[in-house]
């Protein structure tokens, strides 16, 4: 099933799932994804489409595809590294990432990454039963600010340079796990006005979904939820001979197979 979240013209917000691909029409549904959700037979065209969740928290992973490691010139971690992004930074489909202007960045960078829901309480998952506690996967862009992760700039911390207002796109709505399979076997893209920049697989993440949330999860509840971030592939704009950032204009679309794509503009 796909979740999604609309506002209607009249400003009520519902979950809703598309009728085919492209989302123009939505069905309104009732409940809600944690405790059961139900269609209801009642279609919408004229809507707003929302970010599917407003995260309890975001976890994000860094550095945890293979090539993405080797193209910033970093070893493989021993461990997934850790960084959170402030739920305020979420940004809902086809809107835009506004790049900073108080705090200026020159290099802003995109970064198309699998999501995983977190759907009911987990403390210390173990890789077995860890795939359970999901509910669904959505897209999400981890924009990324790269001078503000620079050691000149606050010493390589990764919050700020990630949490900024509209840094957080997710979207477009969650396809729930039976629909998904094996998490790590999906085909991932980021194409910047058409042209595809990121195109990899999640089979080449360092540290697989199972093994992410048996590692969050180590004396850590993660609410239902949650949602964790869990790297992203080669080819981000760091990685681009030359340097490629986001610039006013610029239409970002990450897309992930079984999923759909999530398109935003550039401010
Ligand atoms: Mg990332």
């Amino acid at each position: 099933m796909k979740i999604g979240r609309i506002c209607l013209q009249n400003g009520e917000t519902h979950y809703a799932s598309p009728i085919g691909e492209l989302g123009n029409i939505m069905e309104i549904l009732e409940g809600d994804p944690f405790q059961g959700i139900y269609p209801t037979g009642r279609k919408e065209s004229h809507f707003k489409l929302l970010a599917p969740i407003v995260p309890k928290a975001i976890l994000c992973v860094g550095l945890n595809y293979r090539k993405h490691a080797n193209e910033m010139g970093t070893e493989f971690p021993n461990y997934p590294i850790l960084f959170f992004k402030n739920p305020s930074a979420l940004l809902n489909p086809r809107e835009d990432i506004v790049i900073p202007r108080n705090l200026v960045s020159t290099k802003v960078d995109y970064e198309g990454e699998l999501a995983v829901i977190i759907g009911r309480t987990c403390l210390n998952a173990n890789r077995e039963n860890a795939l359970d506690y999901v509910m669904g996967y959505t897209i999400a862009n981890d924009v990324s600010a790269r001078d503000w992760q620079s050691k000149e700039r606050g010493g390589t911390q990764w919050c700020r340079a990630k949490s900024f207002d509209s840094f957080a796109p997710m979207g477009p709505w969650i396809v729930t796990s039976d629909e998904i399979g094996d998490p790590n076997n999906l085909q991932i893209s980021t194409s910047i006005n058409g042209e595809r920049l990121q195109n990899s697989t999640t089979a080449d993440m360092i540290f697989n979904i199972p093994s992410l949330i048996e590692f969050l999860s180590g004396d850590t509840t993660l609410e239902a939820g949650t949602v964790i971030l869990t790297g992203t592939p080669e080819g981000v704009g760091a990685g681009q001979v030359p340097e490629r950032w986001l610039q006013t204009g610029d239409q970002c679309c990450v897309e992930i197979e079984k999923i759909g794509v999530l398109e935003n503009g550039v401010a």
